[in-house]
Order: C-alpha cells, then sequence, then structure tokens
C-alpha cells in the first residue's frame, strides 16, 4: 500500500465515524455500478476480483486494501460493506468515489466511465461525486469532540451492561443530548449544519417524502446545501 492508498484508506475509515454513518443509497447504486456493471451492458470492472477469503464476496484489487472482511464490496441485507463508507476512494476515479473524475477530463478513453455517465445524467453532482467535507469541519469544533467522545464512553459503557452496539450507540446518543439539551452552542459550523438541516427537512416534507424515505431524503438535501455554501 503506497502513502496515498494509506490516505484514502483512513479518509474512509474516519468517515465512518463512531456512529458507523453510511453513504445514500443513490451513491452506493452509482458505486456497485462502477465496480459491477450492471449485468448486461455494462460489464464488470476489470479492478474487481473475487475474495479468497470468503466464496461469493469481492475486492477491489487495485486499491490496495487486501483481502479481509472490512473491504469487501458486496454484503449480506444491511451489512455495512466498503462501498457504504461515506468518503471513498477509487483507483480508477470512477462515478460515485469520492475521487470521481468525468470521462472527458482523463486521458484515455474509458468506455465503461462513459456509459455509467450516460445512466447517470442528470443526478445531483454532490451525489456522484461526495466529498464529505463536512466531516472536516465538525472536526475543527471542539464542542462536538467533545461530545462525540462523551456519546463514545457512554456507549462503551452500555456495551458493557449487555447492550446490542446500535443500541449501545442509540441510548449514549439519547443521554448526551439530554445532558446538553440547555447547553447553547458557539460553534458556527454546527449552527450553520444546523440551519440547513432544517431547510433540507422542510423542503423534503414539502415535496412530500415520510418514514425512512424522508430521513434519506434530508440527509441527500443537506450534503447538497453544505457542498454549495462552501
Ligand atoms: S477500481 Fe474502482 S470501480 Fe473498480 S473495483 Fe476498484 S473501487 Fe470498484
Amino acid at each position: 500500500m503506497n502513502l496515498s492508498m494509506i490516505g484514502n484508506y483512513l479518509k474512509a475509515k474516519w468517515s465512518k465515524g463512531i456512529t458507523g454513518k453510511r453513504i445514500d443509497v443513490t451513491t452506493k447504486d452509482i458505486r456497485l455500478l462502477s465496480c459491477f456493471g450492471d449485468g448486461e451492458n455494462i460489464k464488470v470492472c476489470p479492478g474487481l476480483r473475487p475474495s479468497s477469503l470468503k466464496m461469493g464476496k469481492f475486492i477491489c484489487g487495485e486499491c490496495g486494501c487486501g483481502d479481509k472482511p472490512s473491504v469487501f464490496l458486496n454484503g449480506e441485507n444491511d451489512e455495512y460493506t466498503k462501498l457504504d463508507h461515506p468518503y471513498l476512494a477509487c483507483p480508477r476515479h470512477m462515478p460515485g468515489f469520492s475521487d470521481y473524475s468525468p470521462s472527458n477530463s482523463t486521458g484515455g478513453p474509458d468506455e465503461r466511465k462513459v456509459q455509467i455517465e450516460v445512466l447517470i445524467d442528470g443526478v445531483d453532482p454532490y451525489i456522484i461525486k461526495p466529498t464529505q467535507e463536512s466531516i472536516s469541519v465538525d472536526k475543527k469544533c471542539p464542542e462536538c469532540e467533545q461530545r462525540r467522545k462523551e456519546i463514545e464512553d457512554e456507549a462503551a459503557k452500555n456495551k458493557t451492561l449487555g447492550m446490542d452496539d446500535a443500541g449501545a450507540i442509540e441510548a449514549a446518543k439519547k443521554a448526551v443530548k439530554e445532558k446538553y439539551k440547555h447547553h447553547k452552542t458557539g460553534c458556527s459550523s454546527c449552527a450553520k449544519n444546523k440551519q440547513l438541516k432544517e431547510e433540507a427537512r422542510k423542503e423534503a416534507l414539502a415535496i412530500g417524502y415520510s418514514g425512512n424515505d424522508l430521513e434519506t431524503e434530508i440527509t441527500r438535501l443537506f450534503k447538497h446545501k453544505l457542498n454549495q455554501s462552501k
């Protein structure tokens, strides 16, 4: 693994955060298309390799991450796979990845890339190239870092009491939120994020989204707004 590969690996890991953040479903679908093709006209990526560790699993043979469960590109139902990381680089800079470069900006022709670009024409550019810069904004806020640390500690405590991972994190988030409910944050990044999220929620509700779709749409709109505000 060279230095840039290590950097990309660490960025992907950090983007997951302690709460296991996932990329939105549309971006994941585009990544799946980039790696696995569509089973018809778009062939599988030449960089794709079957895992020798587990039958039926696939890995990227070009990113230098090796062959282990945490880098499998496909998984069962709700399993967190490599393609779920909010930030993820691709050695071929394919659509859906954070270092995507359009086919017209690269040297030689890449037929697969062009085919995918035709299919996703009109999709929000941030969905096609999720750079996840908001993570670095959050990292700079000491108050957010403090709360993140408290959630982490609380979740670890909950797990020792026998809670499963998801339940432990959920309960920890609730407890820390309760603790700070009267606390006014001085962090301008957080205030801006809160305002953008509120705007995104209103827009998604006005369009008619509800349930899980509502949360997905809020996340998509929020990322789009955040990206535009930079
Ligand atoms: S090179 Fe990119 S598109 Fe191909 S398998 Fe690796 S991550 Fe997927």
